[in-house]
């Protein structure tokens, strides 16, 4: 679970992932504690879908005229987690559109919503499983095209949509729909713990918490300080991480075995043993980094 959401983090186009498991096996907590991992990342300074400055065919229709008139100040972010609730509205999801202000003074007013936070962010629906079939089409048409469509009454606001989709679920609770579990890159299975050393160390973490939070905080701080600077350095060496055409026919065979349907998963399973390459130190990408998934 953990290293699925660190890929994720070292290589936004593995495609997200979705977490599966029991209740009570801190899946949405280690979604939460990923944000104090993710790297930074340069943004357009004020534009609300935080454009990103090296990649003008992406650019927003504002930030694509400011750009004619001037360089465009630049800003650095930190990635963050969206949350979509999955009670969430429509509007909530895709913004609105002040149709009263555009009636009454001419002007475009647009509300952003999820989806516009959510713009080279990572978007993070608990219990996916249970989102409404109406926002699971929105989420999936906005993923599919990279850009959230919204039209109110004749008007129309275009905006970017880029993100890492992270997903957890029960599945007591009810299976995910073919098309939405097709849009996560990675999937893993989160189990109850049957050890009982295990066991016991969770209770054992729970009591040194309650009786000297910070110390536990100061040891985590480190902890995540360290696993921060690996994921930084991962992210700075991935473009330079090759993959050998051996493995790349290595990758094909394993799919062709597994009779997956669709090219999508020999896509997500090469970046996902790059960024394992990446993540271990490695320059080139070997055996081992598939075996891994
Ligand atoms: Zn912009």
């Amino acid at each position: 679970m953990k290293r699925s959401l660190m890929l994720n983090a070292i290589d936004p186009a593995i495609g997200g992932v979705l977490i599966r498991g029991d209740r009570g096996t801190a899946k949405s907590s280690a979604v939460r504690a990923l944000a104090r991992l993710l790297p930074d990342y340069d943004a357009v300074e004020g534009c609300p879908y935080r454009c990103d400055p090296v990649v003008p065919s992406r650019y927003c229709d504002e930030c694509g005229l400011r750009a004619k008139e001037r360089t465009l100040p630049v800003v650095r972010l930190p990635m963050r987690i969206i949350d979509l609730p999955i009670n969430a509205s429509e509007d909530r999801l895709v913004g609105s559109i002040d149709i009263e202000a555009a009636v009454r003074a001419g002007t475009r007013r647009f509300q952003p919503g999820v989806l516009a936070e959510a713009n080279r962010n990572l978007l993070y629906v608990d219990e996916v499983n249970l989102l409404d079939d109406h926002l699971v089409d929105v989420l999936l048409d906005a993923a599919a095209m990279g850009v959230n469509v919204v039209e109110r009454e004749g008007m129309s606001v275009v905006h970017p949509s880029h993100f890492i989709l992270v997903g957890t679920m029960n599945p007591e609770e009810g299976e995910l729909r073919p098309q939405l579990l097709d849009r996560f890159g990675l999937c893993v299975e989160v189990v109850t713990l049957t050890d009982i050393d295990e066991r016991l160390r969770v209770m054992e973490l729970e009591r040194d918490f309650l009786q000297s939070p910070q110390a536990v905080h100061k040891v985590s701080a480190e902890r995540e300080g360290e696993l921060r600077d690996l994921l930084q350095a991962a992210t700075d060496r991935l473009p330079r991480v090759s993959l050998p055409d051996a493995i790349r026919t290595l990758v094909a065979r394993l799919c062709l075995d597994g009779s997956v349907a669709g090219h999508r998963a020999d896509l997500v399973v090469a970046r996902t043993a790059r960024a394992i390459c990446a993540l271990r130190g490695g320059p080139v990408v070997e055996q081992v980094d598939l075996v891994d998934i």
